[in-house]
């Protein structure tokens, strides 16, 4: 992707504090794979299952070289909350699926209190690769990945978006803020409502977060109750 792309890209984003410096930084390598320009565009997809085989081999980023597998999403195409996460850590690379590892077994106890299943909702990342040693997904890396997690949005159109953690926050909204100044509070992201809330990860090293993040959930219930 080209800077003018990048740039187009994180504006339709909603981006207004990204450092533009570093996405020119010169150490960044080149896309290691072209736009795809024929009829197997991921984007114009009719369905996800479809989406997510066209997206297999993706070598947009530099995320490619290191990762076992793309990890696509996983559940109801049809959900009314999708839960998104920040990018595939070693358990999700290994098996290609998001949040299977600890965090993704908190989430699974977590969901039942407001009576859905993890089979339910929609659960999807930011980066659809595992950054390596588990690092923050970098802009560029977020800016390749982030239509096709828009574009899987627009298939599923939920009720709502719940947003794990700050890194899904910041490229979803645009946010540097500290998580706990806006968690809990809605807000709107392409006409969906957005709910940012901890990630699970954060709530397995901070227990004591457990309790905002109830609170947040308990939000959660009843926005689905009042859409029926
Ligand atoms: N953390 C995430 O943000 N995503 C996963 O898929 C797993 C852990």
């Amino acid at each position: 992707m080209n800077r003018r792309d990048l740039l187009k890209y994180l504006d339709d984003f909603g981006w207004r504090d990204v450092d533009t410096a570093a996405l020119s930084a010169p150490s960044r390598p080149p896309a290691t794979q072209p736009a795809p320009t024929g009829g197997e565009d991921p984007l114009v997809a009719g369905d996800l299952a479809e989406m997510g085989r066209r997206l297999a081999d993706c070598r947009r980023c530099r995320l490619c070289q290191g990762r076992t597998q793309v990890v696509f999403g996983v559940g109801n195409p049809k959900a009314k909350v999708v839960f998104v996460g920040e990018g595939p850590g070693a358990d999700e690379d290994r098996i290609g699926e998001p949040f299977v590892g600890r965090a993704g077994q908190l989430l699974n106890v977590m969901l039942p209190s407001i009576g859905l299943r993890r089979e339910d909702v929609y659960i999807a990342n930011i980066v659809k690769c595992r950054p390596p040693g588990n690092r923050d997904p970098q802009p560029d890396e977020a800016a390749a990945c982030m239509p096709f997690l828009k574009r899987q949005i627009e298939l599923i159109n939920p009720e709502v978006i719940v947003l794990l953690g700050r890194i899904a926050a910041r490229y979803l909204l645009g946010t540097t803020a500290p998580i706990s100044s806006y968690r809990g509070k809605w807000t709107v992201w392409h006409g969906y409502a957005v709910l940012p809330t901890y990630h699970t990860a954060y709530l397995l090293r901070n227990p004591a977060a457990k309790r905002e993040s109830w609170i947040d959930l308990k939000q959660l219930h009843r926005r689905l109750q009042e859409t029926g």
